[in-house]
């Protein structure tokens, strides 16, 4: 089979080579010219682990390349996916189309055999439809089905993630785009991977379902964090003792400083949107959105409040600015709203992050960075720790604690242990869990 790709992100790109890992032969393509020459050079510009290794394979097999030529890559092929970015518009909140709309234009020019016309961006129900409607517009004469298969990846774990879903969903508009489809995941049918097949609508608001789902369980999760330090509790026993419910589920009740990243924020505020515009208002998700954004500037006040009420003059070491741990991509991290709240009360910001520092650089002026965890330590009055990278968890702790003017830690993320903290002399605070006395 042969198919294309559109939009070289971590989506489009994961996506492409996996299925090419399939055996399909797979041409990514993308507007981004900087893009396409790193990757024909192989290099890989995002950071996502083992892609270099999976691209380098099946480039070298014949079966994946890369091009800025949409008409070349059509060729031949029996589907296009449009895997371009959906942000927040801004202003409204509502998803911007402008790029999926932007693609089905140029895929309408390019048409000139039976193609299924895939979307796996993350788009509002209706957006198959007008992408439908787009191609019959500029090309009424064409053969072609539009189908929707979003993308349930997780940046850092992609790879695994895509290979070894827990399903696939795909709304198909006819039986021949469906078939089509079921042909490209038929490796995930032999390892018998549930693939749920729906309407077009369906399989849209699935995707927004299920990541407000889940940002609604984090955000539940970090209240009830909250809650158990006024109480005198522990969050992670209480997340193990209703976890372990199966009706609940043990996974998304870790508590941290709210969610961020490409997808929960813009996806949440998009639902919201798409649900009041059609009078059929979410409420409990509005509030989780509420209650996430305060969340966030809340965890700035967290760290001056550990540094005794005032970080004017004084310098903060940052563990970690990604949003999560494995990426490099700083979209909504929570970094973005705490570093420049510490500035702003006159802190000076010294971090580091093992991969996102250069894509940080752009958007977190006037932070110094360091070379690595221990480079941001020295004279500082505490360290934050905003993101759970697996080389933050195990940090020497006797260096730490020499090198900081007071050993002052805010575990934003509980990687580390109240008891254990106490024992070596931090005055150490984290989220939903008591303070040893
Ligand atoms: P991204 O911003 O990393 O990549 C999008 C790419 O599309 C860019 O390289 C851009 O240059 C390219 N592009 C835009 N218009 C184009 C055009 N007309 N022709 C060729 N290339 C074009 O985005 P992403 O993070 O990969 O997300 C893509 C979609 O997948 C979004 O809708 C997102 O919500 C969804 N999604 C993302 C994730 C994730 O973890 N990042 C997971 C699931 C779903």
């Amino acid at each position: 089979m042969r198919i294309a790709m559109i939009g070289t992100g971590y989506v489009g790109l994961v996506s492409g080579a996996c299925f090419s890992e399939f055996g399909v032969h797979v041409t990514c393509v993308d507007k981004d010219a900087g893009k396409i020459e790193r990757l024909k050079r192989g290099e890989i510009p995002i950071y996502e682990p083992g892609l270099d290794d999976l691209v380098a394979r099946n480039v070298a097999a014949g079966r994946l390349s890369f091009t800025m030529d949409l008409k070349e890559a059509m060729q031949g092929v029996d589907a296009v996916f449009i895997a371009v970015g959906t942000p927040s518009r801004r202003g409204d909140g509502h998803a911007d189309l402008s790029y999926v709309y932007g693609a089905a234009e140029e895929i309408a020019q390019h048409l000139d055999h039976y193609t299924v016309v895939v979307t796996k961006s993350t788009v509002p129900v209706g957006t198959g439809r007008e992408v439908e409607a787009i191609i019959r517009r500029v090309r009424p004469d064409a053969e072609f089905d539009v189908a929707s298969n979003p993308e349930f990846l997780r940046e850092g774990s992609a790879i695994g993630d895509f290979m070894r879903p827990d399903r696939v969903v795909i709304g198909a508009t006819s039986d021949r785009a469906g078939e089509v489809m079921r042909r490209l995941y038929r490796p995930l049918y032999l390892i018998e991977t549930p693939i749920v097949i729906t309407s077009l609508e369906t399989a849209e608001l699935t995707k927004y379902a299920a990541n407000t789902f889940l940002a609604a369980k984090i955000t539940f999760i970090n209240e009830i964090a909250d809650l158990c330090e006024k109480v005198g509790a522990n969050v992670h026993d209480v997340a193990r003792g209703i976890g372990l419910d199966g009706r609940i589920g043990k996974k998304f009740l870790h508590p941290g400083p709210g969610y961020g990243g490409s997808c929960f924020p813009k996806d949440t505020l998009a639902l919201v949107r798409t649900a009041q515009q059609v009078g059929s208002p979410l409420r409990i998700i509005e509030t989780v959105v509420d209650i996430n954004d305060k969340r966030k500037k809340q965890m700035a006040e967290r760290i001056v409040a550990a540094c005794g009420g005032s970080v004017d003059g004084k310098t903060v070491a940052v563990l970690g600015v990604a949003f999560k741990p494995n990426t490099d991509d700083m979209r909504d991290s929570p970094s973005l709203d705490i570093v420049p709240a510490l500035q702003a009360a006159g802190a000076h910001v010294r971090a580091f992050d093992p991969a996102a520092m250069h894509e940080a650089g752009k958007l977190l002026p006037g932070v110094e960075w360091a070379g690595d965890a221990y480079g941001t330590l020295e004279g500082a009055d505490c360290v934050a720790i905003l993101t759970e990278w697996n080389e933050f968890r195990a940090l020497d702790l006797k260096r730490v604690k020499a090198m900081l003017k007071r050993p002052v830690m805010i575990d934003l993320r509980n990687i580390y242990n109240p008891d254990d903290m106490a024992k070596a002399g931090f005055i150490y605070t984290s989220i939903g869990r008591p303070t040893p006395a």
